[in-house]
């Protein structure tokens, strides 16, 4: 009988089945045993010669020596010697496990074997073992699948990698696409064993890697840009070749630090600005800097700063820079800019070259205009060549206007002003043309507008003056209402000008477009009214110049309402609300110094003052100015501003030098110099106000009463109250005031003097329009008798050598204003040889 405790399965349990049961029987039968069995897997007796009990033998079984798997057990035959039976279940107890032990290495290896196999067949790659005789031993599954050609790739490939040493490593493709990587290994007996491991995927992957990388240096180093890769201090890590080609430098001598090094040093910070804010950002960042040429010189590029993921983690961050060759751009835009300073140049050139002759026309026309002998017709063309002209000179005034606000070229000045008389003076000139054309023109301003503004009222007067001009040109009936108030814009205080007219109105589609140049409504338009449809472009870039804004609406046929606005600032000088009558003047005499090397203006403003009772000191230079102010005290100083040698600004500023309580006095200039830019220059340069020449008596004792009655000092120039033009040549009230206050001697003496000056103008006038400049001496000359005429009572004379002064300094209106002096020149002189008397005769 046998027993399996733990049975064996498969073949090698049948196999050990029959074993056993051959050792049972082998007891049973050859032995005699009355019953035996085999119990495997029980514990090996612990005494194997011993009995476990009376009649039984039991011995162990066992697969390798001293390995017991079992027991054989057998009874006693009957009278059989128990040693005897002993030794005979031993020899079949050795036999069975010598049995058992073989069957068992046979199932462990042929386990293995079938392990193999499994690992074989479940192996990615194909493997295959040819014996020495060129039979294949070993084949898995991949194997056949993929060799179905199996010499094409048994056959090593030429180039195939082999490694003395190690097994021989071939590539090898098949007809289909499939790449594999061939090992082949050679056993001692011949066997050859090769692998197969299908690379096709990771050949693939490295071509196009492979590929990619190649048309990516192919485009970095095959484009005009120098494509560099830095770090975030500016290192290189690459240069592209194009480096070498843009600044003739080899691409080496631009790695690491030297890339920032080639650098312009006043761009570095710029350029490691840029850095920062690409590395801050996904977005690409551009700058523009100078890289240095091997040549010589520096070559202007624009770069492109974008952030690159860095390759591994942690690793430091990296910027691709696309960096290309502006020079030329930036050439061109030079070119271009001076190009349009070519034609600024070039409009104002020829605005300047048209407007000469023009004046001249001009002039000479109203000169035939207010002479005699014309008849009605005569005086009636003479009319209408006037305003041809005026119109022509008006055309060519705005393209130069415009030219000059097109280049930037004009600048604003800041002066305080009188905004009500602001207004009247600007509305005056359109005055006429309203009347004429029977319309009204009425005014009105917000009464909580200060009044004194600060700002340029020239440019403002010229916007004003545009928008009513064509309000009254537009409009054949009605009104043209003006209105200025107050708004806010941006939170700020503003100023609104309103210009309403009762007019033809612009249609609505034109209405967007009127602000630009040469725009104009319709052709029908322009041909009825004229114009050259600059003037509102002029007006939009001036009001964009002065920080307001402009703006229309209008219907056709009703009218239309123009707008702009500026800055509401106050003016802060405090200036008197209005010039008190002499006699209201402080009497407090006063000590004063005035100075001025024209010896009239010098003895007028003496006389002037000393007949008010103020105590008066007359020096002809700047140097003596001094040497007299540190000698005595003086409470303010008239100080003429053009003198030779030290002139009124230079000794203003060494008074300023001088020690306290000198530094301190109150300086006035005299000057004839009224345009508000040299106002401002005089004050920046410490004069503390400034009394225009020619002045009348009460202007100059109100001057020096201002600055004497000093309380707290107000600084600021008295009202700019224009003298009215008067027509007549001389102004016998002035000239009888200055009889009785120099005497008759004195009088006559400057006279003579001022005769003698009328003779030299008079001498140099006529050339003076075809010299190409006006001598030196000639703008002095002009400049003097600005003042001088303007004192002794000819008023028209100094006006029209005012204008003069102005026209020789701007170069506009030249001829009309020559054309004017030497009309005004030739009266004057006919007169100043009359007798005293005469002149003062009423
Ligand atoms: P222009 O010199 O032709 O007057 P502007 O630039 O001053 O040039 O004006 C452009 C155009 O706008 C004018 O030609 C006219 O058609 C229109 N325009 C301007 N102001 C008025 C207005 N107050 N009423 C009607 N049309 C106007």
């Amino acid at each position: 009988m046998t027993e399996f405790e733990k049975q064996p399965s498969g073949a090698w349990g049948e196999e050990a089945r029959a074993a056993v049961e051959r050792a049972v029987r082998l007891a049973t039968e050859v032995l005699g045993c009355p019953s035996a069995r085999v119990i495997l897997g029980a514990p090996a007796p612990q005494d194997p010669a011993g009995p476990t009990d009376e009649g039984t033998c039991t011995v162990a079984v066992a697969l390798s020596s001293g390995d017991p798997v079992g027991v054989l057990e057998a009874s006693l035959p009957a009278g059989r010697d128990r040693a005897a039976t002993q030794q005979g279940l031993d020899a079949i107890a050795q036999g069975l496990s010598a049995e058992l032990h073989g069957l068992a290495s046979r199932e462990i290896a042929a386990q293995r074997v079938r392990d193999l196999e499994t690992a074989l067949e479940a192996m990615d790659q194909a493997i295959v073992m040819v014996d020495a005789s060129g039979a294949i031993a070993v084949m898995n599954a991949r194997a056949g699948q993929w060799l179905d050609q199996p010499l094409s790739l048994q056959v090593p490939e030429e180039g195939a990698v082999e490694d003395a040493l190690g097994p021989r490593v071939l590539e090898a493709h098949h007809p289909d696409g499939q790449v594999f990587e061939v090992r082949s290994h050679v056993l001692p007996d011949g066997t050859t064993v090769q692998t197969y491991l299908d690379v096709t995927a990771r050949r693939q992957a490295e071509q196009a890697m492979a590929e990619s990388e190649a048309r990516y240096r192919l485009l970095a180093e095959n484009t005009s840009d120098i494509v560099a890769l830095t770090n975030e201090t500016g290192e290189a890590s690459y240069v592209s070749p194009a480096a070498a080609a843009l600044l003739a430098t080899p691409v080496e001598a631009l790695l690491g630090p030297a890339f920032v090094e080639a650098v312009h040093a006043g761009d570095r910070q710029a350029l490691a600005n840029a850095r920062n804010r690409a590395l801050a950002s996904a977005e690409p960042v551009r700058v523009e800097y100078r890289m240095r040429r091997a040549a010589g010189g520096w070559l202007w590029v624009e770069a492109q700063l974008r952030r690159a993921e860095p390759d591994q983690e942690g690793g430091r961050p990296l910027l691709v820079q696309a960096i290309r060759d502006v020079s030329d751009r930036r050439a061109a835009m030079a070119a271009m800019r001076a190009a349009a300073d070519a034609k600024s140049e070039f409009l104002a050139t020829m605005s300047h070259e048209i407007r000469s002759p023009l004046n001249a026309i001009l002039g000479f026309t109203q000169l035939l205009a207010e002479g005699e002998g014309l008849d009605a017709l005569q005086r009636d063309r003479v009319k209408r060549l006037e305003i041809a002209g005026e119109n022509l000179l008006a055309i060519v005034n705005d393209i130069l206007d415009f030219s000059a606000l097109d280049a930037g070229a004009v600048s604003l000045d800041r002066m305080p002003f009188d905004l009500r008389h602001w207004l009247e003076r600007t509305l005056a000139l359109v005055e006429r043309a309203a009347a004429e054309k029977g319309l009204t023109l009425c005014t009105e301003v917000d009464p909580t507008l200060p009044g004194r503004l600060e700002g340029d009222d020239r440019r403002l007067g010229q916007v004003l003056l545009n928008l009513v001009g064509n309000a009254v040109k537009f409009t054949r009936r009605g009104e043209v209402s003006v209105s200025v108030s107050r708004t806010a814009e941006n939170g700020r205080d503003m100023v609104l000008c309103t210009v309403r007219d009762t007019g033809i109105g612009i249609p609505a589609d034109k209405l967007g477009h009127v602000f630009q140049r040469f725009a104009q409504a319709d052709g029908s338009v322009s041909r009825e009214f004229g114009g050259s449809g600059l003037g509102l472009a002029i007006v939009s870039r001036l009001v964009a110049l002065i920080g307001g804004t402009v703006g229309v609406e209008s219907r056709v046929g009703e009218g239309s309402r123009f707008w702009f606005s500026f800055p509401l600032e106050e003016a802060t000088s405090v200036a008197p609300p209005g010039r008190p009558p002499v006699e209201a003047l402080p009497t407090t005499a006063q000590r004063v110094l005035v100075v001025d090397d024209i010896e009239m203006n010098r003895v007028l403003a003496g006389a002037m003052l000393r007949a008010a009772g103020h105590e008066v000191v007359e020096v002809e230079s700047g140097a003596e100015a001094l040497s007299q102010l540190l000698r005595r005290p003086f409470d303010v100083v008239l100080m003429d501003v053009q003198m030779p040698v030290m002139d009124g600004v230079e000794a203003t500023r060494r008074i300023r030098a001088l020690p306290p309580p000198i530094n301190v006095i109150p300086v006035v200039a005299m000057t004839a110099a009224v345009l508000t830019e040299q106002v401002a220059a005089l004050k920046a340069a410490g004069l503390d106000d400034h009394l225009a020449k020619p002045f009348r008596r009460e202007e100059i004792l109100q001057m020096v009463a201002r600055w004497s009655q000093r309380g707290p000092v107000t600084v600021g120039a008295p009202p700019q109250e224009e003298v009215p033009a008067s027509p007549a040549t001389l102004e016998r009230e002035v000239f009888r005031q200055l009889l009785t206050l120099i005497g008759p001697q004195t009088l006559q003496r400057m006279l003579g003097q001022f005769a003698e000056r009328l003779a030299q103008l008079g001498g140099w006038l006529p050339g003076a329009s075809e010299a190409p400049d006006y001598p030196e001496e000639l703008t002095a000359l002009v400049h003097q008798l600005v003042s001088s005429s303007g004192m002794l009572g000819f008023a028209a004379l100094s006006q029209a050598l005012r204008r003069l002064e102005e026209a020789m300094r701007t170069g506009e209106h030249e001829h009309t204003a020559l054309a004017e002096a030497e009309a005004r020149l030739a009266e004057v002189r006919g007169l100043v040889a009359e007798p005293l008397e005469v002149l003062a005769a009423a």
